[in-house]
Order: C-alpha cells, then sequence, then structure tokens
C-alpha cells in the first residue's frame, strides 16, 4: 500500500489517500478547501495514475467533506459515511457562518452508507469500519489490520483512521451537532483501546500516535 497523506482547510484536516500495486485509491477525508488543494490532491492522483474507487468520510462536520463536492465530481464517486451523520449534509451552509469557514460548493449526498463492521475493500486493503458516536452520532474509524507492505517498509502494525474521534492526547469535543462525552469516551474504550497497542493512529487534526500512547489518558 501507498499512504499519502494531505492537510488541507484552514482547520487543518488530514486528509489520506491509500493505493494499491493496480493504482486502486481509497480518499478519507480528502478535505481540499481551496482551488489550489484541489488540484494539489489531483495532481497527485495523476501523476500515481490512481483510479479512486473510493471517497470516505470519517464524519460529516463541514471541514471534512469541503473536498467532497470536487472529488465526486472529477472521479465520478461518491461519499460513503455513516447514516447517522446525513443530517449534517443539509446544514453546510449553517456550519460555514457557524465556524466561518468558507464553503464553494456543498458535498453531494452520501451514495453509501457504512456501518459498524462494514468493510471497505480495494485488492491488498481492507478498511474495517468502527461506529464511535458522541464528537458526532455517526462517526467512523477506519482499521486496518494487516496493512502488509506499506510505502516501501515491511512489517507495518495495524493502522487506524479515528478522524475527529481520537486525537493525540486527547479526543474530539462534545458540544457539537448530537455530541455526547461519555458515549465519545465510552466507545474510545471499548472499541479504539482494545485494538493493538503498536496500531498507529493518524487522527483528523494534528500528529499521529499510536493505540499504547492513548491507553494511558482512560
Ligand atoms: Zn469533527
Ligand atoms: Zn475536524
Amino acid at each position: 500500500m501507498i499512504l499519502k497523506a494531505f492537510t488541507f482547510n484552514s482547520f487543518g484536516v488530514n486528509g489520506f489517500v491509500l493505493s494499491n500495486d493496480a493504482g486502486d485509491a481509497i480518499l478519507i477525508d480528502p478535505s481540499a478547501g481551496s482551488e489550489q488543494e484541489e488540484q494539489a490532491l489531483a495532481r497527485y492522483i495523476e501523476q500515481n495514475k490512481l483510479t479512486v474507487k473510493h471517497l470516505l468520510n470519517t464524519h460529516l462536520h463541514l471541514d471534512h467533506v469541503l473536498g467532497n463536492a470536487f472529488v465526486a465530481r472529477k472521479y465520478g464517486v461518491q461519499p460513503e459515511a455513516h447514516e447517522e451523520d446525513a443530517f449534517m449534509l443539509d446544514l453546510q451552509e449553517e456550519q460555514s457562518q457557524m465556524y466561518g469557514l468558507p464553503m464553494r460548493e456543498p458535498s453531494p449526498g452520501l451514495g453509501n452508507y457504512l456501518a459498524e463492521g462494514d468493510a471497505v475493500e480495494v485488492p491488498g486493503i481492507r478498511l474495517q469500519v468502527i461506529h464511535v458516536a458522541g464528537h458526532s452520532p455517526g462517526g467512523i474509524a477506519f482499521f486496518c489490520e494487516n496493512p502488509g507492505e506499506v510505502n516501501g517498509q515491511a512489517n507495518v502494525p495495524p493502522l487506524l483512521f479515528p478522524g475527529d474521534i481520537l486525537f493525540a492526547g486527547s479526543r474530539g469535543r462534545s458540544d457539537l451537532f448530537g455530541g455526547d462525552d461519555h458515549a465519545l469516551v465510552t466507545g474510545i474504550k471499548n472499541k479504539l483501546l482494545t485494538l493493538p497497542k503498536e496500531t498507529v493512529v493518524f487522527p483528523g487534526h494534528g500528529p499521529m500516535t499510536t493505540i499504547g500512547d492513548e491507553s494511558r489518558w482512560y
């Protein structure tokens, strides 16, 4: 697998492109917020001759869906996320004003719902869906248990893409649309901290961490 990270828009969202040897690509929160960022993403996809197979959102806060319209139009894929967050796509304009985050074009509706236990796959890359409510009702983390070789490095531990559920040294806020700190902490403890300690975590904002490091706080 080739794993490429981008940090996009004024909220500094970490977006990811995962691709296999055949060039099949899975995008996670490609949150491009300007034409420049859209072009940077498109350039990477074109230079590496990738075919975008999936457009995944960890959750549907505006900062994470800013790139959806561009990716959907250019690559002919529809966003996939948890059904319980879908209501936020009707609140994009409100979120734009509330957060002071300009929106160039609203995200289209979801083409597929992802729920606990689902898996998103291209050959050689399998992402398991873990639902943790609390930062948003339909927040999901993508867990890659066997990433194989990543960016030329062998024996890479499992990878986790938790969006804003879990950050290095903290967790997502719970004072937004349908947030619930109790549910968030319970979900983190029961579903994320039970993953292998060596799991490398790529949060939706800020630096990487590991499940072992984050376990110290709970
Ligand atoms: Zn969020
Ligand atoms: Zn965010």
